[in-house]
């Protein structure tokens, strides 16, 4: 297929190099273009130095930039030269409100828009193995199934446009957590004076196990907070689930809290630190 891709940053550049492995026809184009030329010459894709060129004449246009006003921008300049009959997938982590409102424009155009976010972190991307969910046309979605494929292990359609930006959301949320959770499980083994180690060895096999535990418990106790998700986009990401969650009544008390003591990690200078850096407040 003939692909543009916007955004190769941590995320889209792995993703857009496998779509060439792919045997895919991927044109690049990211913000600064430095990288977008970076990426050409490590993969031999084509670098353009404005989305009207990475729109031209795509079958399909696939975005993983920052935020809301980056989709806003980039969808917006790439309906302007996209033709007919496109599908535009967006794996940016963005609001519910804003995939909506893409998906509207995009219809106006003759376009489909899908929200897409993505699960699986920058390993999952090199590696592609991420889950994708997906809000949307389910018949766009049968057209760009087969390209998203090529970097994901899976890719779940769960209804029309927003409810892929809602279940991200429900994602973050079970991640604030746990992650909260293993923070004060580890505090709790060093103040108590036990032997890390061992309670791990311990307490990892039965039903306290988690991701988060079999990843992240021995990084933490060393300190050491440098595993890929950073707080700067955690709290991005739950900013949004607050905002949902204001908007739709969910009651989400944890999630609001976990949210301050990223904001205390932030202050502590942790802003690019991992998402388990949340230990690092309670070793203070
Ligand atoms: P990143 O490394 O900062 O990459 C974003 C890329 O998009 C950058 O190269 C940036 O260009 C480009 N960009 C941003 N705004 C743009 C715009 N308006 N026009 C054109 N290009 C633009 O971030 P990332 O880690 O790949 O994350 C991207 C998205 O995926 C975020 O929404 C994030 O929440 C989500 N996500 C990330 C992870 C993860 O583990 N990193 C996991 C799941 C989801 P510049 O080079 O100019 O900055």
């Amino acid at each position: 297929m003939k692909i543009g891709f916007a955004g190769l940053g941590v995320m889209g550049a792995p993703m857009a190099r496998h779509l060439l492995k792919g045997g895919h026809e991927v044109t690049g184009f990211n913000r600064t273009f430095a990288k977008a030329q970076a990426w050409a010459e490590a993969t031999g894709g084509r670098a353009v130095e404005t989305v009207a060129e990475a729109a031209n004449g795509a079958e399909l246009f696939v975005m993983c930039v920052g935020n809301d006003d980056d989709v806003r921008q980039v969808t917006g300049e790439a309906l302007a030269h996209l033709p007919a009959g496109a599908v535009i997938v967006d794996h940016t982590t963005t609001s519910a409100k804003v995939a909506r409102e893409m998906a509207q424009a995009a219809t106006e155009q003759g376009c489909a828009f899908l929200d897409a976010p993505v699960s699986g972190g920058q390993a999952g991307a090199e590696n592609g193995q991420l889950t994708v969910m997906v809000g949307g046309d389910a018949e766009a979605l049968a057209r760009a199934e087969p390209v998203i494929k090529v970097y994901s292990k899976g890719i779940q359609h769960m209804g029309p446009s927003g409810s892929g930006q809602l279940t991200k959301m429900v994602n973050q949320i079970a991640i604030a957590g746990a992650v909260q959770g293993l923070a004060e499980a580890v505090h709790f083994a060093q103040v108590a004076g036990l032997d890390t180690d061992a309670v791990f060895e311990a307490v990892s096999k039965g039903s306290a196990q988690s991701w988060q535990m079999d990843n992240r418990w021995k990084t933490a106790v060393r300190g050491e907070f440098d595993f890929g998700f950073a707080v700067e986009w955690m709290r991005k990401d739950l900013g949004l689930v607050l905002d949902e969650a204001r908007a739709n009544g969910a009651r989400l008390a944890m999630t609001a809290l976990t949210d301050q003591f990223y904001a205390e990690v932030q202050a502590m200078g942790g802003n690019r630190w991992d998402t388990s850096s949340l230990a690092a407040r309670l070793s203070r």
